[in-house]
């Protein structure tokens, strides 16, 4: 590990704000990123979404987290650097950048296009680099990544909206497509109506299927129904409506960020139905998996972690030509810990993006 400050270790001069400690609380951070080498572009960032992992890793609610964190992993921008062999950008294009900034790029998932499930993965912040320094994320102004784990944004989408595609966007749409919960006509339920659930059900009507928001918010229920496109809406605490649901959905994907029984999604599963687990709240702790409604109905129960780069980029061709994007609410940066306690308590409507260009100063 290197005794030289975050903020001598490479040449280009970086402010953010980082986490320090497990309180989680974000307070401005100078630090520095490796000039831009061949395979690489420069980015300045212009949004960032705010990711309910960004809030579990800063308060350190899966014990991995190193110490001041820099999170973000939303992040859009325009290139302004390009090294000599980059093929993918151009100088003054929009740019965006998820939750990989490295793989090996040689294993078997790597050569499958699944950089996600490398064991090498260097993901964006909390993660250490190839050279063996830190990674920061893009809570900052400016980010250095090889153009691999660039995407290239469709020119309709507003790049605040889109940001958050990058994230939740592709840990959605990556399990439809490999458990085959993407076709017209089947009907699919989405547990919790936060930022991966609400962005789960427009692809899914893009998709031509029927959807069920199963969710703990009442308040949420008119909207979802008039606004994303839901057809129906459960909530999850009230046994008579989920009783009436039973043995209704093809495939469920659960973004949950808290623990959370099995049970009842189970039962709302028609025989072969799958429950694909992508929300990581509690995860540190292993969760109960009752038998009896698993195995009555050959049921199965999957997981999903974000995406590879190429189906991340096919995700966000696929958003461009349906216009979809998240619905967020613009936040300036040093309104950030107020955002993470509102989203503690569930509080947006349905992801906060940071205005990093406008309103990230550098003191
Ligand atoms: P989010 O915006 O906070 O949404 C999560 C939703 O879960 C909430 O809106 C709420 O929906 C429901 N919820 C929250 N607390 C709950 C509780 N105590 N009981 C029941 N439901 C609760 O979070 P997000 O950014 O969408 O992320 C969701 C989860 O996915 C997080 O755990 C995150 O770390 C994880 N994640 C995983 C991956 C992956 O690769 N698999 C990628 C990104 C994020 P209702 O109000 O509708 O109940
Ligand atoms: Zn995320
Ligand atoms: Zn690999």
């Amino acid at each position: 590990m290197s005794t030289i400050s975050a903020e001598e270790q490479h040449p280009q001069k970086v402010f953010g704000w980082a986490a320090k400690d497990p309180s989680g609380i974000l307070s401005p951070f100078k630090f520095s990123r490796r000039a831009t080498g061949e395979n690489d572009i420069t980015m300045d960032i212009l949004y960032c979404g705010v990711c309910h992992s960004d809030l579990h890793t800063i308060k350190n609610e899966w014990g991995t987290a190193d110490y001041p964190i820099v999170p973000g992993h939303e992040i859009v921008g325009i290139v302004t650097e390009v090294g000599s062999k980059v093929k993918k950008f151009k100088v003054g294009d929009k740019a965006g950048v998820g939750c990989i900034v490295g793989s090996c790029g040689s294993c078997d998932s790597c050569s499958r296009d699944l950089e996600n499930y490398c064991p090498k993965m260097i993901i964006t912040y909390n993660a250490i680099d190839h050279d063996g320094t830190k990674v920061y994320g893009g809570f900052s102004n400016k980010l250095v990544v090889n153009e691999h784990f660039g995407v290239n944004l469709p020119e309709n989408l507003p790049l605040d909206a889109a940001a958050p595609l990058l994230c939740a966007g592709i840990t959605v749409y990556s399990p439809m497509k490999y458990y085959g919960l993407c076709k017209p006509g089947m009907h699919l339920g989405v547990v919790g109506l936060g930022g991966l659930g609400h962005v789960a059900v427009k692809f899914a009507k893009a998709f031509g299927m029927k959807v069920t928001v199963i969710s703990t918010s009442i308040s949420k229920k008119k909207e979802a129904i008039e606004q994303l496109g839901a057809d129906e809406f459960l909530i999850s605490k009230d046994p008579e409506q989920m009783q009436a649901a039973m043995a209704t959905l093809d495939g469920i994907i659960d973004t949950v960020a808290a623990p959370h029984p099995l049970y009842p999604l189970l039962c709302l599963l028609k025989n072969d139905g799958k429950l694909v687990i992508v929300g990581l709240g509690g995860a540190e702790k292993p969760v109960e998996l009752p038998l009896f409604p698993l195995l009555m109905g050959r049921k199965l129960v999957g997981g999903s972690g974000i995406g590879g780069m190429k189906e991340t980029q096919e995700m966000m061709d696929f958003a461009g030509k349906h216009n979809i994007t998240a619905d967020i609410e613009v936040i300036p940066m040093d309104y950030i810990n107020t955002a993470m306690e509102r989203l503690v308590k569930g509080d947006v409507k349905y992801r906060f993006v940071i205005d990093v260009a406008n309103t990230l100063k550098s003191s």
